[in-house]
């Protein structure tokens, strides 16, 4: 791999960093105390061609390569992991997705709208009682005539209450397991389909995440994503992707948790210095330094076999496992750093953990990341 950024890489990080500080930094406490980041960002990041980074430009997107996606979500993950988050989604999970699996009509119905932020897009897989064992998924969507119509209900949406589209999975077959999924694209104002927010949570607080309840909700057969059948490839190959987003968004976690613990340990004194001249302090940053600087070279590495053509799965799941696990180290280093400063939220660290401590647990959990990198180096399943 070559690890020296090209010009528009190198351009493109640059407009992401700027982005981040001026739109971004200066509101992040308000938004976690308010628990809602403000939606104009949306539009601001579909303004910059954040929101369609890898799609087609045909179709309204971007282009540019996936070392440029992550360029961009490392640098907004630095600033907000909420805002991270609603791009990881309605880009990462929906709008590829789209662009990878959609047919024409879909492509042009949905894309242009998506990268624009005109629209925000969502991934409901997760149910109540699937999480880690999505295969299991129990809401079902059934034919009649020209339509389906689903009943079912799913957990944890991210941008689920803001959401004009949800990428849907749902059981169409009798087959047990994987085989019996196929996935929908649902208009979200679709009659029948209720949203909660979830409130309280630990981190994300300025992120709507939500409960979804489907009752007959009818869609056309056309809504349907991939073939029947195949929705749960449809999800497997998005969350692989998406995988890639989070371990980057873990990077931007880490190198914030870095930058706040070296300008704060400059800038403390304690013991009649600062309190960087302390040996146990420099182990605490040099440690979150070395977290950031091998989170980052995994995820470059999985942006870099994509950009190429090579099979990536192993590595997204390596890498996501690693940069979760590094960011939650490196948040709870910082706030070691920061003493009982660290405790208290007009300090920046203690929301760097709380939100860190997420990204172990969604787009599965580092349990279930070690279980696939496991499989892929066996060759047998222990799931
Ligand atoms: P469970 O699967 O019940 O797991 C509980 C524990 O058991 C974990 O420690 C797990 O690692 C362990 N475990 C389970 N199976 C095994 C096994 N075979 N071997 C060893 N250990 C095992 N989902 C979506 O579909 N779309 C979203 O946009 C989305 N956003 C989210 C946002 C937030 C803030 C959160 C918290 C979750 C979100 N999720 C979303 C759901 C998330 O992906 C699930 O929470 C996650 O997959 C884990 O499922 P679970 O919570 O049901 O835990």
């Amino acid at each position: 791999m070559n690890l020296e950024l090209s010009a528009e890489q190198t351009a493109v990080r640059q407009l992401a960093k700027d982005f981040t500080d001026r739109e971004i930094t200066p509101y992040v406490t308000a938004w976690d105390r308010t628990e809602q980041v403000d939606r104009g960002i949306v539009k601001k990041l579909g303004g910059l061609g954040f929101l369609g980074l890898t799609v087609p430009e045909e179709y309204g997107g971007s282009g540019g390569d996936h070392l440029s996606y992550v360029l961009v979500t490392e640098e907004l993950g630095r600033g907000d992991s909420s805002v991270r988050g609603i791009v990881s989604v309605s880009l990462g999970l929906v709008a590829k997705t789209i662009a990878a699996w959609g047919d024409e009509e879909q492509k042009r119905a949905w894309l242009p709208r998506l990268t624009s932020g005109e629209a925000v897009g969502c991934f409901g897989l997760t149910e109540p009682g699937t999480g880690s064992d999505a295969a299991n998924l129990a809401t079902r969507a059934v034919r009649d005539g020209d339509s389906y119509v689903i009943d079912g209900s799913k957990m944890f949406i991210t941008n689920g209450t803001w959401a004009d589209v949800v990428l849907l999975f749902a059981r169409t077959g009798g087959a047990p397991g994987h085989q019996g999924i196929s996935a929908f694209l649902v208009p979200a104002d679709s009659p029948g389909l209720e949203r909660r927010e979830i409130h309280g949570k630990l981190g994300l607080r300025g992120q709507a995440t939500a409960e979804l309840a489907l009752n007959g909700v009818r869609v056309p057969a056309t809504a349907m994503l991939g073939p029947e059948g195949k929705g749960f490839s449809v999800a497997m190959s998005a969350l692989a992707k998406g995988r890639m987003s989070v371990a980057a968004g873990c990077v931007g976690i880490a190198q914030a948790a870095l930058d706040a613990a070296l300008g704060y340990a400059g800038e403390r004194e304690q013991f009649g210095k600062p309190i960087a001249r302390h040996q146990l302090v420099q182990e605490l940053i040099s440690d979150i330094s070395v977290d950031v600087a091998a989170a980052r070279l995994l995820t470059w590495r999985v942006a870099d076999l994509i950009d190429r053509g090579e099979p990536f799965g192993t590595e997204a799941s390596q890498a996501k496992l690693f940069a979760s696990e590094a960011a939650v180290r490196a948040a709870n280093n910082a706030l070691q750093v920061f003493g009982g400063y660290g405790y208290i939220d007009e300090y920046p660290v203690g929301k760097l953990l709380r939100d860190a401590r997420v990204m172990t647990l969604y787009e599965g959990t580092s349990q279930i990341q070690k279980l696939v990198i496991g499989r892929a180096l066996t060759g047998v399943s222990a799931f």
